[in-house]
């Protein structure tokens, strides 16, 4: 079973991605760590990721799109299967996975923006992500999170996949309504 998990930045996709990889077999893809890390690598590329990523902005399909490409065709997939997360973040993220893999379930961890901005200011003060510590760059992240990533919940509701989940519940709550939507 291969899961996507969407929702704001902030909405708790990272939490659960962890949970079901931990608990139960998954093997995760998590664009935001790869990329991050590829930023601080100190190549032309890691840079222009880097501004990217501190100005709240999305990095360019196509570099996504080739690096997802690349990923998936190296992995081995001997757990449960794949959950994803941060990924993809547009329609056209989206169509170029439904052409690499199949996936089965959508899980949207739905949050209202005043309470994705006190969420993410917290977690700066801990993670010390430069993009998690200013306010306009978190509304700039929303900003583009509405305008781009919205219209992939679209695109999973057309094929019947998406799960809509109340992201303000509890942790564990939400996590028992991931499993049962997957079936576990
Ligand atoms: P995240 O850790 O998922 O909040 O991602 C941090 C940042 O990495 C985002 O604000 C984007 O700049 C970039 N990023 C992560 N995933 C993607 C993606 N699928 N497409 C484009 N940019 C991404």
């Amino acid at each position: 079973m291969n899961i996507v998990l969407i929702g704001p930045p902030g909405a708790g996709k990272g939490t659960q991605g962890r949970f079901l990889i931990k608990n139960h077999n998954y093997d995760g893809i998590i664009t935001g760590e790869i990329l991050r890390k590829m930023s601080g690598d100190g190549t032309e590329l890691g840079d222009q990721i880097k501004d990217i990523i501190d100005a709240g902005n999305l990095v360019p399909d196509e570099m996504i799109d080739s690096m997802m490409t690349d990923h998936l065709a190296n992995i081995e997939v001997n757990g449960a299967g794949l959950v994803f997360d941060g990924y993809p973040r547009t329609l056209a993220q989206a169509q170029t996975l439904d052409g690499l893999t199949t996936i089965d379930k959508a899980i949207y961890l739905k949050v209202n923006e005043e309470e994705i901005v006190k969420r993410i200011l917290k977690r700066g003060q801990i993670s010390g992500r430069a993009d998690d510590q200013d306010e306009s760059i978190i509304r700039t992240r929303m900003e583009t999170y509405r305008t781009d990533t919205e219209p992939v919940l679209d695109h999973y509701k057309g094929q019947d996949k998406l799960v809509e989940i109340d992201g303000t519940k509890s942790i564990k709550d939400i996590y028992a309504e991931i499993l049962s939507a997957i079936g576990s």
